[in-house]
């Protein structure tokens, strides 16, 4: 992932800066993190919170190359618009069909996306070694859902069920990616059995997040003893799928991880040098108990 070319831009222009543009943007800790991480790694720069609505996007996009960024993320709800304004997009972006970073090369803006491998990394380190074989089940279908699935796929998981309220967008993802993974596509009335077998339950969907901390996205019966259960939020770290989980002895993960290794592999990008994980993980909990 990381190239001699973007290590010497490092070198080359002084100060990096980098950003992230989005749509709300008042409540991102993305500038915490990733200034930890700079101020970690003795490299000069900033990274500064851009709050675009979606009719300046292009500008916007112009801009990082007028005043010299070195990079953005980009969050709800440009990722997919996005895409249309860079040089390049790389293959898994395009596939995903959706960008959260931007790498300007010399002038050259290509997209990449970061979620799910950032997601998949973060699984792997914190619970889940080997996905090989598993049984995943993924609840939810929107942009977060594409992501992962995809990354999972490069795993060889068993099979992986996506379970969505809308079914039309689990089967139609499912047929979609069916090459890349034995993969279905279930409605939620049809998913007890699934998760029944799964080794892995994957929550993709915002039900549980702040302010609805109370609300769990399946029936808590059907989750089986001992399993992995992992939840995209981070907003709480410990949501109500997450604490009944536990109570039947499952392996738990939050979306802190997520968040932390989307923002790393992007940061790695950028400059070119391993992200401080450790550092930036750090950060973002600190900020969690202002
Ligand atoms: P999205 O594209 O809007 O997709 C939302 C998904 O949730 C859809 O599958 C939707 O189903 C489902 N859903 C929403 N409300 C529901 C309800 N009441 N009952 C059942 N299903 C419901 O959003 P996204 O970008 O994928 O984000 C999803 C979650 O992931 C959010 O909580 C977000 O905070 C989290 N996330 C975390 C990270 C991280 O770094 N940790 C990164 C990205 C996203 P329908 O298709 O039927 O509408």
């Amino acid at each position: 992932m990381k190239s001699t070319q973007q290590s010497e831009f490092t070198m080359a222009s002084g100060a990096m800066l980098l950003g992230v543009m989005g749509d709300p943007i008042i409540h991102t800790k993305s500038p915490i993190m990733h200034n930890a991480a700079l101020k970690a790694l003795g490299i000069e720069g900033n990274y500064v919170p851009l709050h675009i609505k979606p009719e300046g996007l292009e500008k916007a996009i112009q801009a990082i190359l007028t005043l010299g960024f070195r990079g953005v993320n980009v969050t709800i709800p440009h990722k997919v618009e996005v895409m249309k304004y860079l040089d390049h997009i790389d293959e898994g972006a395009a596939k995903v069909g959706a960008v959260n970073t931007i790498v300007n090369n010399n002038g050259v803006l290509t997209g990449y996306n970061t979620d799910g491998i950032g997601y998949v990394r973060s699984l792997k380190e914190e619970v889940c070694p080997e996905l090989r074989g598993k049984n995943i089940v993924v609840l939810g279908a929107g942009g977060a859902a594409r992501g992962i699935i995809h990354a999972l796929t490069a795993e060889q998981p068993g099979q992986i069920s996506i379970v969505n309220r809308t079914a039309s967008k689990a089967i139609e993802l499912a047929q979609e990616w069916g090459s890349l993974a034995n993969m279905q596509g279930l409605s939620e009335a049809e998913a007890q059995a699934a998760v029944n077998s799964a080794d892995v339950l994957i929550n993709t969907t915002s039900v549980g997040m702040h302010p609805n901390v109370g609300e769990l996205p399946l029936p808590k019966e059907w989750i089986p003893e001992g399993i992995v259960v992992s939840d995209l939020i981070y907003n709480p770290l410990m949501t109500e799928l997450l604490h009944v989980s536990a109570r039947k002895g499952c392996s738990t993960h939050g979306g802190l991880g997520m968040f932390v290794n989307q923002g790393a592999y992007a940061l790695e990008y950028w400059t070119g040098v391993d992200a401080p994980v450790a550092v930036m993980r750090e950060a973002v909990l600190q900020s969690f108990k202002l």
